[in-house]
């Protein structure tokens, strides 16, 4: 029996009754009140030029790929360690993903390895700040800038984490963010694009509402709306949006609770890891993180199989991540080999990821470290 699970998605405040005041609004479709407070939001906390909720963090993906334009002949530069949406985005266009490694300390991208993959064809660098710790976003920009590259954010992990003291999702060009129930704020199924270049935020609305002008029209900058560019729905139900807004304005408490699960983890490990040849995370003195998973990297395979066993016999669960992308069925049609990304290929075996979620008690992190004790 499951004792303590990985994940648990969390009532934390008053999302029944914001839902309950979106059907009483009549007004559940996208864009409502709660929608547009989500917004208001994101863009005054983080200082973001636009922000738009939609569907799931991997159509905000796919939005930023039909606003940089990607097509057949394009290459983007992404790296294997990441979720197969941030990749499907600009294949969707048609456009070559290219996979870097990440760095062995902090499972980002490794931005030493940039720019020998870079060639006239790059458009755009998808960037993953994984477990919500930043990328190193000063060297990645400036390459970025010196090829004439676009950056983009992934920051599914990362809402509210920061880059020497910048939010993440506020460096790219373009950011996007994921309320699925697995992220530290959900509301089921959702996600935001972030737009930081002011030039994508005319056509993203468009490309959000089907490709028509409507956003314009409902402003009343327009008198009639009509369809001016390709695009599709991605905006949500308002009353997503109003379980969202009760997970916004509950921020602290989730971030405190977070903070504190990631702190009794990392304290409580540091000892039982180093006898066991055992690796706790990295994160450097510049990043502010944002407390989204606690990961161990254990010595190979074989131990972290036998390891999830002890800890499922114990009623616990811990997940294993990403498979390397590069050298899965589709990965190996964009020319992807073993050995390519060595980091990735090493880390993915070894990455063991433990129950995180808000509701866990002290007493579960207790037996959680005790059961990891006895291993
Ligand atoms: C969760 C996640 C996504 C996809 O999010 P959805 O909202 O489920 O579409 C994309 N990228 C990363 C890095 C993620 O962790």
């Amino acid at each position: 029996m499951i004792k303590i699970g990985f994940n648990k998605p969390c009532v934390v405040g008053k999302e029944l009754y914001y839902i309950a005041q979106a059907v009483e609004n009549m007004h559940i479709s996208g864009d409502g009140v709660f929608t547009k407070r989500c917004h208001t939001y994101l863009e005054r906390e983080l200082g973001v030029r636009k922000a738009l909720l939609t569907t799931n963090c991997t159509h905000a993906l796919e939005m930023s790929a039909l606003l940089l334009n990607l097509q057949p002949g394009d290459e983007v530069i992404v790296p294997s360690f990441t979720f197969v949406s941030t990749v499907n985005a600009f294949v969707l266009r048609g456009a070559k993903a290219v996979f870097v490694d990440i760095r062995p300390d902090t499972l980002n991208i490794d931005e030493n390895k940039l720019e020998a993959l870079i060639t006239p064809r790059t458009k755009a660098i998808y960037v993953v700040h994984y477990a919500g710790v930043a990328c190193e976003m000063d060297r990645i920009m400036a390459i970025a800038r010196q090829h004439h590259i676009e950056v983009i954010e992934d920051n599914a992990h990362g809402l509210f984490g920061k880059y020497k003291g910048r939010w993440l999702g506020t460096i790219g060009c373009m950011a996007t963010q994921s309320f699925h129930e697995t992220k530290n704020f959900t509301c089921g199924e959702g996600g935001a694009l972030l737009i930081n270049d002011a030039n994508y935020v005319e056509r993203a609305e468009i490309i959000r509402e089907k490709g028509t002008n409507r956003s314009r029209f409902f402003r009343g900058q327009v008198d009639k709306y009509t369809w001016c560019d390709i695009g599709s729905s991605y905006l949500p139900s308002d009353i997503l949006a109003a379980y969202l807004w009760a997970q916004f304005e509950a921020r602290q408490q989730i971030q405190t609770k977070r903070q504190m699960i990631w702190e009794f983890y990392h304290a409580a490990l540091q000892t039982w890891a180093s006898k066991h040849g055992i690796v706790t995370p990295t994160v450097p003195k510049e990043c502010d993180q944002s407390y989204h998973m606690y990961y161990i990297l254990l010595p190979d395979l074989d131990t972290r199989t036998r390891l999830i066993s002890h800890l499922k016999a114990n009623g616990i669960t811990a997940v294993f991540h990403y498979l390397p992308l590069h050298l899965s069925d589709m990965g190996r049609q964009f020319d992807g080999q073993p050995g390519d990304c060595p980091v990735t290929e090493d880390i993915s075996d070894r990455l063991l990821r433990l129950p995180f979620h808000n509701e866990l008690t002290m007493s579960d992190l207790e037996e959680v470290v005790g059961v990891l004790e006895g291993f």
